[in-house]
């Protein structure tokens, strides 16, 4: 199994057993990311870059940690490959952004 894979059943198993996975909830689980992404956010705010980085690391590292975990939760739900996904996007992102 693929490490990704591998994540995504841990993640999986965790939401699981705490009766956390529903149905339909794709809606929850982007709004969720967003959420999160926030919360890392405010890691920074009112800070420098390294700054945050100074005093918040252990912060940053689970907000982090919490985007990607719904990340992985969101393309597991939607059978959605995120190598694949990842790899087609930067694919496009070169031709749009080429190497001046
Ligand atoms: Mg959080």
């Amino acid at each position: 199994m693929d490490k990704v894979k591998e994540l995504q059943t841990i993640i999986r198993e965790f939401a699981e057993k705490r009766h956390w996975i529903r149905e339909n909830n794709g809606k929850d689980l982007a709004l969720s990311i967003s959420l999160e992404a926030n919360e890392l956010l405010e890691c920074f705010q009112w800070k420098s870059s390294s700054e945050a980085l100074e005093t918040n690391l252990g912060s940053i590292k689970e907000e982090l940690a919490d985007v990607l975990i719904y990340c992985f939760r969101f393309a597991d739900e939607h059978g959605l490959n995120i190598e694949e996904l990842i790899l087609s996007k930067l694919k496009k992102n070169a031709i749009k952004y080429p190497v001046l």
